[in-house]
Parts: structure tokens; sequence; C-alpha cells
């Protein structure tokens, strides 16, 4: 096998694109040595190495050795120095670099190949011992803290002490004479430490770093990073060895870090640091502070610390050609690590550099402008998740932040106001034009309206498949749950949080993107939808197949969606509107009737209040297509359940308390989930599903009048399992259609359809599609159904499955496309063999998950709906899975 490729003086074995061999970091080298870019020249140990490592009982055998050592002879070379040579000592690094960057992998080892002997011969060579011994006790403890297992801080604190025994501030004050000092006793900690001499062999000392980086591919950190990022353990890292360029040589000598351009503006303009007289981690490591790379860059950040600009404008002017060819020759941002020895410059790694989703869209758009990249490429550099921060107003990043709780991350944006701690208390607040934040131990439907009247919401209890998790995304509400940090003194309305207690009234802000909470009122961005915004989203609809409508339900849910590119409604629960105001009590008069003449007097009265819910989502879709789905919730979850509330509601609707408990009771289900709801309840109460439908046509005529738009109701029928059950339903639907057109004079187009969310509907999707005539899968459900698993409940266990490794996702969050997925795919398949044409869609929180949503590209879904703030992540997603 071959193990070993080369690089440099212009040439390499590999390439950019070899990074599943080399690892990113030696394809990258060899990429830029082969552009005859100046890289010291070294090796790459392939990354298949590592797992012949393991199979060998953690050792490396002696072809590797031999083939390792051959690539030295060509580095010696190229450098005309010698590994461990007593007269010009080649030095070397040994740098980790798996095929994507991985955190947690061994740190490098710098200036290998330094003992007793070499460290004279390299003062010699550079005509600077200073410099040499400051590069052997760098190398020792380097490499004890990373091969030999000594922690750091023994060094650091014998090098603080002779710091203090000197009178020095800094590193760069100590002399040649100091430095070797500073050697002897880090080698004497080593031997009292360690029992053992430090390696003066520098065969010995090459083959414990490599061995160090296989290993650390197992560390318990790489695992756990790992498992986090969904990283085969197989792939195994890479090695490379590389000749030492030396930034600690002196005044003319600098190492730095750049971004060719700025990571969280994306200005286009070249930023960076670099320190003088300094090597590898010193940048980053914060003992002394950073230059500016750029003279603009030192102006704007207030440095009175000369640029590598103005200091060293010949290595400058180079190294910024430099950047613009890289990002030329990978068509996108680099992230830059380069040294320069005595004015010579070096490029030591580049690649993809990390940005903020700001960033991303400008260097995107600019990209295209510039004529780099196209549209198409544009639409792919975004990750639609990263959506959700620019959607809301977010915490100034600037501010200092005075954290009083923490919890889950729930719904993204910061909100900001009054605490309150009932629903009532938010609609109150809202109708005098207060701002509040609603705060609950957990939430309940009932707490719908005051959700909605709330600029945030705050839980001390529940995790992020919660209810109150599930309603503020839903809504584009920020939200923290399980803020187990607070407590919420109910009876006295307090909120007790770390170090200060709150009262009904003081003002907080949560931040639903980091999990925070707040005190008082904190400086916020506002979200930019044009701009480079608007132009992506505009590229990414040129491109999609899949039609993206919105769950709402209502006309501010729609406004909001259309705003956010929606093309229509996949999805409006009806149930939400019966919890409004005094619609619940006309609600619980018909549940609480004694017989079908009472119910359909209290029915009567919600007809009118339906009609106009359904105009107003209409008049604000204008034609677009609206999917309504039947009442749905079994009946007992518009009642009221504790003693102090059946009381309430039994005195306000004028009966026994006792009688309203004894209906709460016979109404109660063991297993609601499953229990009496859906057309099951459309059956066993027909006149409740003829209010709607007439309702829903009354409407259509109202805004086919008032838009001049006409509407095509698409009525959704939920929870079914059979044909019969779909055309029993129908006949009712059709029925009043009749009746609606006849009284109007006008024709009414509608579809009446099905959702798909048991898996007897999917199996028996060709029959029942002779009825429907669409089908939008209803995924929360069907994945509960599907694998028996209360949603719910789910939070008590899942965590445990996914820590354990027996699941990879939440299946509520990301779809399961083995198993619920395939239920998906058979009805789709079964149901278009039936009705060639037959619409289908995708509802309830998979329609907004971008990996969900490639899924439902492959399978040719119609649409995709998803809450209105993740309209655009699902547009862009849409866009991203058929390119
Ligand atoms: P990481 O993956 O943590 O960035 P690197 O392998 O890039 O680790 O090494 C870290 C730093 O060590 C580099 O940024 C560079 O400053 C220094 N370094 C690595 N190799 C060399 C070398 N051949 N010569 C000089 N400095 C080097
Ligand atoms: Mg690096
Ligand atoms: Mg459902």
């Amino acid at each position: 096998t071959k193990w070993v490729y080369k690089f440099g003086n212009g040439e390499a074995e590999g390439r950019a694109v070899d990074r599943e061999l080399l690892g990113g970091k030696g394809a990258n080298l060899a990429e830029m040595s082969s552009l005859g870019l100046p890289v010291p020249p070294g090796l790459t140990i392939i990354a298949d190495a590592c797992a012949a490592y393991f199979k060998q009982g953690s050792s490396i055998d002696d072809e590797l050795k031999r083939q390792v050592l051959a690539g030295i002879e060509g580095i010696e070379a190229i450098t005309g120095k010698k590994f461990g040579d007593g007269h010009r000592p080649l030095l070397l690094s040994v740098r980790s670099g798996a095929r994507v960057s991985m955190p947690g992998m061994m740190d490098t080892v710098l200036n290998l190949g330094l003992n007793d002997e070499t460290v004279h011969a390299l003062g010699h060579d550079a005509g600077d011992a200073r410099f040499a011994w400051d590069s052997y006790r760098r190398f020792i403890q380097m490499y004890s803290d990373v091969v030999m297992g000594l922690d750091n801080d023994v060094f650091e604190e014998i090098l603080e002490d002779e710091k203090a025994r000197l009178g020095y501030e800094y590193d760069t004050e100590l002399t040649a004479g100091e430095w070797q000092h500073v050697v002897t006793l880090y080698k004497d900690v080593i031997e009292e430490e360690l029992g053992q001499e430090f390696p003066q062999d520098p065969e010995v000392q090459l083959w414990g770093a490599v061995g160090s980086v296989f290993s650390s591919w197992k560390s318990a950190r790489a695992v756990t990073y790992r498992q986090l990022h969904n990283i085969p353990d197989v792939w195994g890292t890479a090695v490379n060895v590389q000749a030492m360029v030396f930034g600690n040589l002196g005044n003319a000598s600098a190492t730095g870090v750049a971004f060719t351009r700025n990571p969280s503006t994306g200005e286009r303009s070249l930023y960076g640091e670099f320190l003088v007289n300094a090597q590898g981690e010193d940048v980053v490591a914060g003992i002394r502070t950073p230059q500016s790379i750029t003279e603009d860059g030192r102006i704007s950040s207030g440095s009175d610390r000369p640029s590598m600009e103005k200091l060293m404008p010949e290595a400058f002017k180079e190294f910024s050609q430099i950047c613009d060819r890289l990002e030329q020759h990978y068509r996108d941002m680099q992230d830059i690590e380069f040294t320069i020895e005595r004015g010579k410059l070096w490029m030591l790694q580049t690649r993809s550099g990390k940005r903020s989703t700001r960033a991303a869209m400008k260097i995107a758009v600019d990209m295209v402008d510039e004529g780099v990249i196209t549209e198409r490429e544009a639409v792919l550099r975004i990750d639609p998740a990263s959506l959700d921060q620019l959607l809301h107003p977010t915490i100034d990043p600037r501010v200092p932040r005075e954290v009083i709780g923490t919890g889950l991350p729930a719904s993204p944006g910061a909100a900001t106001g009054e605490i309150v701690f009932t629903a009532e208390e938010a609609v109150v607040a809202e109708e005098e034009g207060r701002k509040v934040i609603l705060l609950r131990v957990e939430t309940s439907p009932e707490d719908i309206h005051g959700m909605h009247a709330a600029e945030g919401i705050l839980t001390t209890r529940g995790g992020m498949t919660s209810h109150a998790a599930v309603v503020a995304r839903g809504m584009g509400i920020p939200c923290v749950v399980g803020a187990g940090t607070m407590r919420i003194d109910l009876r006295n309305e307090r909120l007790i949080g770390i170090g200060v207690t709150l009262e009904k009234g003081d003002i907080i802000t949560i931040d639903g993107s980091a999990g925070q909470v707040l005190k008082g009122e904190v400086q916020m961005v506002q979200p930019e939808l044009s701009g480079d915004f608007g132009r992506i989203m505009k590229w990414a609809d040129s491109v999609r197949r899949m039609t993206v409508r919105t769950n709402a339900d209502t006309p501010a849910d729609a406004r909001a969606a259309r705003s956010f590119g929606a093309e229509g409604i996949g999805l409006c629960r009806t149930e939400h509107m019966f919890f409004e105001g005094e619609r619940i009590h006309v609600m619980r008069e018909m549940i609480l009737a004694e017989d079908e003449l009472g119910r359909r007097a209290a029915l009567d009265k919600l007809l009118p209040i339906q009609r106009l819910d359904f105009t107003g989502l209409f008049n604000v879709m204008h034609g677009l297509p609206v999917t309504i789905r039947l009442l749905d919730p079994p009946l007992h979850e518009f009642l009221p359940k504790t003693e102090e509330e059946i009381a309430d509601v039994a005195a306000a609707m004028g009966m026994e308390a006792t009688a309203l408990r004894q209906r709460v009771d016979a109404l109660h289900e063991f297993n609601p989930m499953l229990g009496h709801r859906g057309c099951r309840l459309a059956i066993s109460y027909p006149e409740i599903v003829e209010m709607q439908a007439r309702a829903i046509f009354e409407a259509a005529v109202a805004a086919a009048h008032e838009t001049g738009a006409a509407v095509v109701p698409e009525i959704m029928v939920p929870l079914v399992g059979l044909r019969s059950e779909l055309d029993y339903v129908k006949d009712r639907i059709d029925a009043i259609a009749r009746d609606v057109m006849n009284e109007a004079g006008m024709r009414i187009d509608y579809l009446v359809g099905t959702m798909i969310e048991l898996p007897r509907a999917a199996l028996r999707a060709h029959i029942i599609a002779e009825a429907a005539e669409f089908f939008s899968f209803g995924t929360n459900d069907l994945t509960q159904t599907t694998f028996g698993i209360s949603r719910d409940d789910a939070s008590a266990f899942i965590p445990t499955y996914q820590r354990k490794g027996i699941i990879e996702h939440d299946p509520f969050i990301s779809l399961d496309f083995d198993g619920v997925g395939e239920l998906i795919r058979i009805a789709a398949e079964r149901g278009r063999r039936t009705r060639n044409d037959m619409k289908l869609g995708i509802c309830g929180e998979h329609g907004g998950d971008p990996a969900s949503i490639h899924f439902c590209e492959d399978i040719g879904l119609d649409y995709v709906s998803c809450s209105p703030f993740r309209v655009p992540i699902a547009r862009l997603a849409a866009a991203q899975a058929v390119i």
C-alpha cells in the first residue's frame, strides 16, 4: 500500500479532492503546493493507516516507517537540512487532519527533532541561540503534554516563576541563557513526574508523535464530538509531517491567521490577526494581544499597534495576492494559517471558513456578482436551518448580558416584556398595548390565546417537543422551556431566578435562540428580509419544484406566512379557533348539550364565528389554496379539568358542578391520542362537520365576492383509517356543498381529502384514494402511530435512546425515513395508482425540517407545509433538494 503522499517545491502527489484519503488539511496542503504557493515541504500519512495502526495493537509497522523516512529524505532534499543532524537539523511539525475538521483531536507538535545536541546546531545555523532555546522549550512543553500526557500547567508554572524571579512581563524578554535554564527545569520536572527522561532520539520522538495522532482519534473528546456530529468512527485521521518554518525567528518573523472575507459581516476585505516573533497557536492562545493584518482593520479596531500591512509590506502584498488566488481557486471564503520567517511568507493551511448566517448570505451573493459562483451554487451555500436566526429580532451581540436563568432554546429570536403568570393577563395586556412575556410551569391548549398575545413564552418545565415549544415555534414566538434554574411562585406571582426575585410587571428579555433569560430590556437587531436574503430566496424559488405552504389558523399567521413567501395554507387547525375568547363557552355548551338538538343550537351560534374565521383566511390568501382540517382533538380537551375550574365553568353555564363533573368524567379517555377524535367525532356528531362545512362554503362565497379571487377550499378529514369513514364524512360535506351552492346561486370548486396519519390508511391508500382527492401526510401522528410512541411522553426516554445509540435522531423532529418514510412512500405510490393527478403534501413539524424536505422531494410530493417562520427555510431546502 502507498501509505505516504508527498508535497512541496511546487509539486504534490495528492490534490484537494483527495480529502477522504489525505484528510482536509493534507489535501489542501497538497493542493496549495501544486499551485506553486510557498508551502513548507512535507508528507501526509493517509487516514487508512489509522485503522491499520489500531489493528496492530497501536503500533506503527515497519513498512509505514520506511515510507515515512523515505518521505523525510524528500523533505531533506528540498530544504537542504537533515533530520537529527548535528549541523543543520531539520525540524518537523506533526499535525493531525481528519476528513472534516474536528476539535477534540490531537494538538499539533511543533519543533520535533530538537534535543540537547541539535538545539546548539539550530542556534548556530540560524545565528540566533535565543531562538533555538525558545523553540526547544516549546517542543518539550508540547511533546510532554500531547505525547507523554504531562499537563502543560506544570510548565506554565515554572515559566511564570522564572519570569517573576527575573522581573519580566513577557516571554520575549527572556535571553538565550535564561531559556536554556528553563529547559533544564522542564527536563527535571519531567523526570520527577514521569520517572523517565525526555526522549532525545528524533526518530523516537517522531513515532511517538505519529502514534499520538492516531490514538487521539479514539480519545474521549474526539469520540463524543463524532457522536454529536454523526461522523463515522471508521474514517480515522491522517497525519501530516512537515518541515518547520519559524515565526519566532526575530522581529522580521511572525505567525497569523486570516479570513479572506469578514466572517461575521461577510464584507469583502481581508480580516485577520498576527503576532511578531511568535509561533503556532500564540495568536489564539491570548498570551499577547495580536495585531491586525490590514491597516483598515487596525483603524476600525482602534489599535495603536502597527498592522502587518505597515510593518511587513512585502510579505503583506504577497499574502493578500495569495488570499485572492485561493479564493478564486476554491471559489469560497478561506480560513488561512501562515507564518513569516525572516520576511519570507509560508502558507500552512487553508480551508473554507466558518461564518455567520448573515455573512454566508452576503458572501454567496457577492460571489455571484463577482462571477465566481452560479446562482444555484449560491443557493447551496446557505444552511437552511441557519435562516431561523435571521427571521426574528435578535439580541444585539455587542451588548452585555445579565443572565438570570437558562433553559432550552425552544423557539428562536428574542423578546422583551413584563412578566405575567396567566394567559388571561397576557390577553388583557395585549389589549392595553403592553408587551408581556408569559410565564408558565408548562402550557396547555387553554393557554393558546395567551401565548398568541405574548411577545415571548418562558416555562420552567418541559423539553423541545413540549406543548409550549411546539406551539411557540408554530407561532414564531420566541420561547425558552425547561428553565429549571428558575422557579415560578404562582401564589405570590413571583419569578425566582439566579440571584434575583422578580414581581409581576417586572421586565425580562428571553433569548429563544440561546435558551437564556435576561434581566430588563436589551438592545435588539431587526431581521432584514430584503437585500441578500431576498436575492437568495428568489434564486431558490426559481429552481424548486415543490410548493411551500404554511400551517396557519388565523389571518395574522397567514399574513406573516405570506410575507415569508407561503404559497397556500397546508393545514388550518380549526380547533385552535374554539379556544379564543367567548367561543370556548359556546363550544362547551355544544359539548355538554343533552342531545343533538341542543348541540345544533350551540353550533348555530358557532357558525357565524367560524364563517368569519374562514373569510378572513380566504381574503388573506387571495385565491391561493387553503386546506382546512375538520375538528380533530377529543372533546374533553375543551372542558375544565381541576375542581376549581369545574366550579367556575359550572357557575358560568348555570349548571350544577356535580353534573358538570359527571360529564367531564364521562368524556375522560385513557389514551386520548388513540381515542374519540378525528373523523370518529365527525361520525358520532355529524352536525359538527355540517356546521364546519357550511362555514367553509359560505366563507368561500363571501371571499369570492370580496376579493374577486375564487377560492378552492380543500377540506381535510383527519385520522381516517377506513375508506368507509371517509365516505360517511364526505357525503355530509357534499350535501352541504350542494345546499350552499343552491342558496348562493354560484358554483364552488372544492376538494375533499384526507390526512394520512394511520398506518392502515397508508396501506389502503389505493382504496381511500377512490374517495379522497388529496392526501396530506400528518407526520406527527403517523410517527406516533407507526412507532407506537406517544409524542407527549417521548421525552421520558428518547434522550436516553439517543445517548445509548438506540436511535440517532428524535423521530418527531427529523422524519424516520426507514419506517414512517416507507409508509409515506407506499401511500403516495398506491394513492397515485388510483388517482394519478392526486395532490400530495406533508404537514406537521417535519414539513419545515430540511432533511425531511429532501425526502419529500425524492418521493415526489407536491408541497410541504410548515409554520410561518419556517417557510423561508422550507423554500431554500426544497430548492437544494432539486439541485
Ligand atoms: P489545528 O488543526 O489545530 O489548526 P495545525 O496543524 O494547523 O493545528 O497547527 C496549528 C498551528 O501550528 C498552525 O496554525 C501553525 O501556526 C503551526 N504550525 C503547524 N505546522 C507548522 C509548520 N510546519 N511550521 C510552522 N508552524 C506550524
Ligand atoms: Mg490549523
Ligand atoms: Mg393528526
